[in-house]
């Protein structure tokens, strides 16, 4: 049963508030936003009914840090890849996204920023398209983790210039803060209203600061991969990225929750100090992610690298070390909940508003608002996702 207002009323859910769970509500949609919250028995004529079977009502996960899925990378440059990969996140629950960049050719680059806005355009039954995240090429060499060496490089001006006034769907941008004009690169990422972020680093604590402070870097992405720690030079200790984190409030986090690549510890470490609220959950996840594990590329079909998925991650090779995650954001609130012990509520906030928050979109997403998009999963107490809706349209259904 179809209508044209696209009226839904959603009910007989658990429905996870923004602080708490909300028993025996439903949820009102129209014209793909959320226009009540409102008790069981409260009528709205004309509306397709969803019968949430007892089940939880979620606002959608958002992935500030997605590189692919279903087969595909964003790097593969293609409308198609985009879509296979929105459509394959959000049978997880995914509601918005924010594709990632690998370091690459700067044409491969090029090709995928062009297919972001045609995929945008076409994508009806996948997550959201919210925005490109550049992962690279401005990192430290000694921390490009799978990234290609070949691209690492100091910030240049007139390269970053140039990309991010043709791009306007650039929303954030990763580098190491303690490079060579990487704070002047921070102003200016900033001043555009994209979001910086510290990734692929060696800096310590007084190259935080600075960054934090006077370059706007307000993010650490994939905390614990690919940054320092505590290092000593000479006689001499400093603090590295990851108790700069710490120490400093206001610095959100994303951590890569696939249960793999932190340990139960480092997670409930990360929760314990950062809190509830500076907590982001991000899949992190390459081409493989749902798909059959075995043989697989990281980045893109051309030029990418081999690597290896087993044990629910993908490995080098040689298996020496990680090449990339296969996370759903389902399994994250999982291995949130299960392996760090987290309540359920918060863990949903780690999904979708906190994400939402660090992207400054929260206005219009991350929670289950009256007015905010109608960005909605329903899963069940194992968190098995049941369906998924996007600006009010169902775009998955558990057969
Ligand atoms: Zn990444």
């Amino acid at each position: 049963m179809h209508n044209s207002s696209g009226r839904l009323k959603i009910f007989n859910g658990q429905i996870i508030g923004p602080d708490a769970i909300i028993p025996s509500s439903c949820v009102f949609v129209e014209q793909g936003k959320i226009v009540g919250i409102e008790p069981m028995d409260t009528d709205f004529p004309e509306a397709e009914l969803v019968d949430a079977q007892g089940n939880y009502i979620s606002p959608g996960f958002i992935d500030i840090h997605v590189h692919g899925g279903g087969g595909c990378d964003f790097m593969d440059g293609t409308v198609e890849a985009f879509l296979t990969i929105a459509e394959t996140h959000a049978k997880h629950g995914t509601t918005s996204l924010l594709p990632t960049t690998l370091t690459s050719e700067k044409e491969d680059l090029i090709q995928t920023l062009e297919a972001f806005g045609r995929a945008e355009k076409v994508n009806g039954m996948g997550a959201n398209l919210i925005g490109m995240h550049l992962e690279g090429p401005y990192f430290a060499m000694a921390q490009r983790g799978a990234q290609d060496p070949k691209y690492i490089r100091n910030p240049d001006p007139a390269e970053y210039e140039e990309i991010l006034n043709t791009y306007s769907c650039i929303k954030r941008w990763s580098a190491a803060p303690e490079l060579k004009g990487a704070v002047e690169f921070g102003k200016f990422v900033t001043s555009k209203g994209v979001l910086a972020a510290i990734a692929h680093t060696d800096a310590i604590y007084e190259e935080v600061l600075e960054a934090f402070h006077e370059g706007g870097y307000t993010l650490a992405t994939h905390f614990y991969s690919a940054m320092s720690g505590v290092t000593r030079r000479n006689a001499y200790r400093y603090a590295g990225v990851v108790e700069s984190a710490y120490l400093l409030d206001d610095m959100d986090v994303e951590i890569i929750a696939d249960g793999v690549h932190l340990p139960a510890p480092l997670l409930k470490l990360v929760y314990k100090i950062k809190g509830p609220h500076r907590i982001a959950l991000i899949t992190d996840a390459m081409r493989a992610a749902d798909m059959p594990p075995g043989n697989s590329i990281l980045g893109s079909l051309k030029n990418g690298l081999s690597v290896l998925v087993e044990d629910g991650v993908a490995k080098l090779p040689d298996r020496t070390a990680f090449a990339g995650s296969v996370a759903t954001a389902d399994r994250c609130v999982r291995t949130m909940l299960n392996m760090a012990e987290v309540p359920l509520v918060e863990t949903i906030q780690m999904m979708s508003h906190n994400p939402a928050r660090i992207l400054g979109i929260e206005g219009q997403k991350g929670s289950l608002s009256v007015g905010k998009d109608a960005d909605i999963v329903i899963f069940n107490p194992e968190i098995e996702v049941q369906k998924t809706i996007v600006k009010g349209r169902s775009v998955y259904q558990k057969a």
